[in-house]
């Protein structure tokens, strides 16, 4: 059985449509025992009408250094999850402009709301929610998109590619995250996900875990908690990984020395 040490992917209440403190979610992951914690608030225009607003995400841009790095024995990363929003592969905020901090003060450089808000965060996770931009797409172009995401520089992680239900060529995906040390993930909130079945999800799951197992791309396994109690809990995506057999070793997120590692591998962040 694997034993996996690492949530690398969850939410607090600062998601708006999430329900725990930062606090309860490390005390959560303390209990189950996990090694590392990455929390990764949205970062998406699903949770204001005014994305513009620089007040709007503040929570976000003060977190990495607000938040102990090492909390109740876990150690605590900082990231959020940002949505792909273009067939580009462009990430949510990065065509738009901030000029003036919270109070109204000008900037010394002007930025976009994406690098001001992710310039200090450990790492980001590039996910599809939203999916009109992507309609009529051709295979390649939404494969493309994946791989694009994932080219940007503090982007680690794809999110839960398995839900996005894009028809995309999973090893072109895993061949391009091995080139660049990035990993794909195996989302546990997938299963079961509004409604999708099961059987959906876990088909999809599997495929891209043979895809990466094919190419040496790693992998991380998160939950997507949108509330405590679920932190650290992995069951159906385990189970997967031992019905392919997935290479122990090709688990990132397998302990938090294996993922510090990558993350340093991938060039993002050297917290070895
Ligand atoms: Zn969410
Ligand atoms: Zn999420």
């Amino acid at each position: 059985m694997y034993d996996i040490k690492c949530d690398t992917h969850t939410h607090t209440f600062y998601s708006r449509h999430a329900y725990s403190t930062i606090q309860e979610n490390v005390r959560a992951a303390a209990d189950v025992g996990m090694e590392l914690l990455a929390s990764t608030d949205h970062f998406s225009a699903m949770l204001w009408t005014d994305p513009e607003n620089l007040k709007n995400y503040q929570y976000l841009a003060v977190a990495p250094s607000t938040w102990p790095r090492e909390w109740m024995g876990v150690t605590l990363l900082c990231g959020c999850e940002a949505d792909i929003v273009s067939l580009n592969g462009d990430l949510f905020g990065q065509d738009i402009a901030v000029s003036e901090n919270i109070v109204g003060d000008s900037f010394n450089h002007s930025s976009t709301l994406y690098d001001y808000i992710t310039r200090k965060m450990d790492y980001v996770i590039a996910s599809v929610h939203g999916k009109a931009f992507a309609n009529g797409a051709s295979r390649t172009e939404m494969t493309d998109m994946y791989i694009k995401a994932l080219e940007h520089e503090k982007v680690f992680i794809l999110g839960h590619v398995g839900r996005s239900g894009l028809d995309v060529d999973f090893k072109a995906i895993a061949t391009a995250a091995k080139d660049m040390n990035k990993l794909l993930e195996v989302n546990e909130h997938s299963f079961g996900f509004n409604g999708v079945q099961d059987d959906v999800t876990h088909d999809r799951c599997r495929d891209i875990l043979l895809a990466c197992a094919e190419v040496g791309c790693k992998i991380s396994l998160a939950t997507d908690a949108h509330i405590s109690t679920i932190i650290g809990k992995f069951e159906k995506s385990k189970s997967l990984l031992e019905e392919v057999h997935f290479p122990e070793e090709l688990i990132a997120g397998l302990n938090r020395e294996t993922f510090l590692r990558a993350l340093k591998e991938a060039g993002i962040k050297d917290l070895t």
